[in-house]
């Protein structure tokens, strides 16, 4: 019989958000497939998890080590697929591997737990009954200024990632394309400097730390 792959949400800053059963995952299984081994290293020594066989996963190898993944789970072994943070695959690697494996019938299995996507829609005061997940934006200049036109017809709540380096090109292109509408950003949700920002685009952006990690979400042009 097949091995199982366990895809584990692993914390997006506390270490202490993690769940039991993730825990017990990650003691029981015969490897983990992990983002940065160093960064997984820190997770499991303080949960005082020792000896477990780490593989190197990420998305410079990833397409490579599909055989090997697959020949483990074949022989019986089960595995873990974390990333750095938050939800394997939520922007970050494992795609190919997953869909390689279930469509070859393999028992894949989500251990849920955090993403910042769901930490920062939950808390946001915007609406969630329908909202588009547009991850990082494209580094193109006309990409992105061609899916904001997307987005202003969609009407929907967006949330989008970014990364200290871009947090002020967005913020300037959102006050230009969106100046009514609300917004939130949340940065380094859980860390010890975790910070929350709310209100229309061009009144807060100058007010915004530009440090850390961030989750912006763009409302509506209609909040009830
Ligand atoms: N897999 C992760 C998840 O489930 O959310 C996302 C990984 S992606 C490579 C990293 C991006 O997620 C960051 O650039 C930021 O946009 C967002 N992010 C992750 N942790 C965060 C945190 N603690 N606070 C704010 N944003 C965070």
């Amino acid at each position: 019989m097949s091995g199982t792959l366990y895809v584990v949400a692993t914390p997006i800053g506390n270490l202490k958000d993690i769940t039991r059963r993730a825990i017990e995952v990650l003691n029981e299984v015969d490897f983990i497939l992990a983002e940065d081994t160093r960064v997984t290293m820190k997770l499991l020594h303080f949960y005082d998890i020792h000896g477990k066989k780490l593989i190197s996963f990420h998305e410079h190898n990833e397409e490579k080590k599909i055989d090997e993944v697959e020949k483990l789970l074949k022989d019986g072994s089960d595995i873990a697929l974390v990333s750095d943070a938050g939800t394997p695959l939520i922007q970050d690697p494992g795609y190919r591997l997953i869909r390689h494996l279930r469509k070859n019938g393999y028992p894949i299995v989500p251990i849920p737990g955090p993403s910042a996507l769901i930490s920062a829609l939950s808390v946001s005061g915007l609406s969630t009954d329908a909202f588009v997940f547009l991850g990082f934006l494209p580094h193109k200049k006309k990409k992105r200024h061609d899916l904001y036109e997307r987005i202003r017809d969609l009407n929907m709540t967006c949330v989008i990632y970014e990364s200290v380096h871009r947090i002020d090109t967005l913020l300037e292109e959102l006050c230009e394309i969106f100046p009514d509408r609300e917004i939130f950003v949340a940065r380094e949700m859980t860390k010890v400097h975790e910070e929350y920002y709310y209100g229309k685009v061009c009144e807060i952006k100058d007010n915004i730390k530009k440090k850390g990690e961030f989750v912006i979400i763009v409302g509506k042009s209609y909040e009830r």
